[in-house]
């Protein structure tokens, strides 16, 4: 069960946490989201997240119902609720009650919702042997409207995709679009690195802005790794000297097969353990910061 849960600023008991049937998010997935993991009990990024949230609802017309130093502050005070060492947050904004029908000027007063629950992060087997990662041909839900790059709450593709890897004894799916570009992972964004250096697609071919992405080339930028932002084929990701995923709770994780065929000998390569020990002591140097 969830440790804590706010809704429109109140604490409720997570046994007793309701919303309405008539809120557009149940009802169209009308609505936008963050997830957000703590290091020490702090929330990692936790400005960029809500910045993003902010984004992502200007992108789909749902007017912010407070200020983000404000709905930082509630973060902070349902974190302290929960009694959690290490949390799972997941910031939600849906447009809010409204008559069945489309028209979204029907709902005019957004419902924000901050469930936080246990954090379980990847076991260290994980990091240390790496996953494996199916291909998934798709059309994702906002391609090529304003909405493209939201961080939107119906994920039925991306929950469809992770269905298949499950099924194939896999861990990520990556979305595969028309073209043939991998775009990112059904809850990741996707690196690979070839001829030596860092290759991650771009936001305008679909992929989220993703937090720990950003966190991922300022890390290799240190470490002077450089990187491309392109689209990459299936074949070329198969073909890469490493692959990895990253995402708020993963971290980055190394990926060593894709669709059955092992990348390289199988094993993380060497960029990937290095990246992932930078990108963690960056963010332990800036949760001790804060
Ligand atoms: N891409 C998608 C589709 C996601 O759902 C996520 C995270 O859930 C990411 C990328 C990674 O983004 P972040 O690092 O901000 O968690």
């Amino acid at each position: 069960m969830p440790s804590a849960v706010m809704i429109d600023g109140e604490l409720v008991s997570p046994e007793r946490a309701r919303v309405s049937i008539f809120d557009r998010g149940f009802l169209y997935g009308d609505s936008v989201f963050e997830t957000v993991g703590t290091y020490g009990g702090k929330p990692y990024a936790l400005m960029p997240h809500l910045e993003r949230l902010r984004r992502s609802a200007e992108r789909v017309f749902i007017p912010m119902p407070l200020g983000l130093d404000a709905l930082a502050q509630e973060v902070l005070t349902a974190l302290g609720a929960s009694g959690n060492d290490e949390s799972y947050v997941r910031i939600m904004l849906t447009r809010g009650v409204g008559p069945l029908g489309l028209d979204p000027d029907q709902a005019v007063d957004p419902l924000r919702v901050i469930i936080v629950t246990e954090l379980k992060k990847p076991l260290p087997e994980t990091y240390e042997h790496g996953i494996a990662v199916i291909t998934h041909r798709t059309r994702r839900t906002a391609e090529a409207t304003p909405a493209e790059g939201a961080k939107i709450g119906n994920y039925l593709v991306n929950l469809i995709a992770t269905r298949e890897a499950h099924r194939a004894g896999a861990e990520e799916a990556l979305l595969v679009d028309a073209h043939g570009g991998v775009v990112e992972g059904a809850s990741s964004n996707i690196f690979a690195i070839v001829k030596g250096a860092l290759v991650t697609p771009p936001e305008d071919a679909g992929a989220l802005a993703g937090i720990t992405r950003a966190g991922i080339l300022r890390v290799a930028s240190a470490l002077g790794l450089s990187h491309t932002l392109r689209t990459l084929s299936v074949e070329e990701l198969s073909d890469a000297d490493e692959v990895f995923i990253s995402s708020s709770i993963r971290e980055l994780v190394p990926v060593v097969r894709i669709d059955g065929k092992p990348v390289r000998d199988g094993k993380p390569g060497p960029w990937s353990v290095k990246l992932l020990h930078a990108f963690r002591d960056q963010v332990h140097r800036e949760i001790a910061a804060e």
